[in-house]
């Protein structure tokens, strides 16, 4: 009798659930701010779905077993500088970077970098909050505390952002989905489409780079790296080791989403290359109220994560695998009035990506 527990009781600790269950494993999400700790067995497993955690009698337990599945490897890549310093370390591309230090200046990062530089804290920042932007043409400032805490990085004129799935199983072999297309809007992902079959051509590029890092870490689950295309370059934007986001659409449009993947991985059971079916795009729902006419569209796979709304908060997705343009037409024209109407530019970019 095995329990596979997760740290954070988050939407992914509780979609990690849903996707083992019909596998007759047992996945228990835990709240890191629980007071009493779960009391675990010596063949669980534990497993994160965040990157970063406070010390607390709950993650003290979780860390201290000996099945924590990569767990040396969160603590670099939570920090923007050990993940950037790794990249590098593998010859795997990303944007030219540098630490801020006590003593950097704009100056120096304008000169380094160019007129355009992003700083990012080096911990603690998810949808593109702990980001700041350096314009040399507006004189931005370093803000003070930013020193010592922040790493510097060349903006990137990217033509889309792309990201790529894996997992690798205990025996050492990948396993990849295809590259996905995403949108972000205000630094948020908003939506996600795959496979796109312009994307092809990329896959080999894009295997290659996270099968480096992976194996580099004798890693074993789903990780996830998110990249600019820069013409026919692939720069590595940041990486997730955990499942993640633009890997939802693979709950409807694979045989094995990702969440299954991840728990066939860390448990050792067998692996398969995952088959897709379709062309799938996911809208991630963020600040809205649940609606159900939702359910009304054609095709809709709707995940609620049953949080509370706040503004720029995620509280759910919607899949949708179809075939066919006039079927991908009628589910987008349905969606759109029962979106914010923000989501008009959702939308159109879906539309112009899969019409
Ligand atoms: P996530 O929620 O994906 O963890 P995050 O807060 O960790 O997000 P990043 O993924 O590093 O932040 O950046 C968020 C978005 O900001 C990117 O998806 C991209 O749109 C933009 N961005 C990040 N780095 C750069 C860069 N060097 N140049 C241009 N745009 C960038
Ligand atoms: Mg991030
Ligand atoms: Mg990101």
């Amino acid at each position: 009798d095995q329990t596979v527990w997760v740290l954070g009781a988050g939407q992914l600790g509780n979609m990690l659930q849903h996707a083992a269950y019909p596998l007759g494993v047992k996945v228990t999400p835990v709240d890191i701010d629980a007071d009493i700790p779960p009391v675990l067995g010596e063949n669980d497993v534990v497993t994160a779905e965040r990157e970063q955690w406070p010390e607390t009698p709950v993650t003290n337990v979780l860390a201290a077993h000996k099945n924590f599945a990569n767990q040396n490897f969160f603590a670099t890549i939570a920090d923007r500088f050990k993940q950037k310093s790794l990249l590098d370390s593998l010859n795997l591309a990303s944007a030219p970077w540098q630490l801020v230090e006590e003593n950097t200046t704009e100056n120096q990062l304008h000169a380094k970098l160019g007129d355009r530089v992003l700083l990012k804290r080096r911990t603690g920042g998810y949808d593109g909050r702990g980001q700041h932007w350096l314009k040399q043409a507006e004189s931005s400032t370093i803000p003070d505390d930013w020193h010592n805490n922040a790493i510097a990085e060349q903006a990137i004129n990217f033509d889309e952002e792309i990201s790529l799935v894996g997992m690798r199983d205990k025996n050492g072999q990948c396993y990849f989905y295809p590259l996905a297309l995403n949108l972000h809007q205000d630094g948020i992902l908003t939506a996600t489409v795959a496979p796109l079959p312009r994307l092809d051509k990329y896959q080999a590029i894009a295997e290659k780079m996270l099968t480096t890092l992976m194996e580099a870490v004798e890693y074993v689950g789903v990780m996830a790296m998110e990249c600019f295309r820069v013409g026919d370059q692939i720069l590595i934007n940041e990486i997730a080791p955990r499942v993640h986001n633009s890997g939802h659409w693979t709950q409807a449009g694979c045989n094995i989403s990702q969440f299954e993947s991840h728990v066939r991985c860390v448990t050792g059971l067998p692996m398969i290359q995952p088959s897709v079916r379709n062309t799938n795009f996911m809208i991630n729902l963020i600040g809205c109220e649940l609606d159900a006419q939702w359910l009304a569209v054609e095709g809709s796979e709707l995940f609620w994560y049953q949080k509370s709304v706040r503004a720029g908060r995620k509280v759910g997705h919607i899949n949708f695998s179809k075939t066919g343009k006039k079927n991908i037409e009628t589910a987008l024209d349905q969606m759109q009035p029962l979106l914010p109407e923000r989501y008009v530019q959702t939308i159109a970019w879906l539309k112009n990506e899969l019409l």
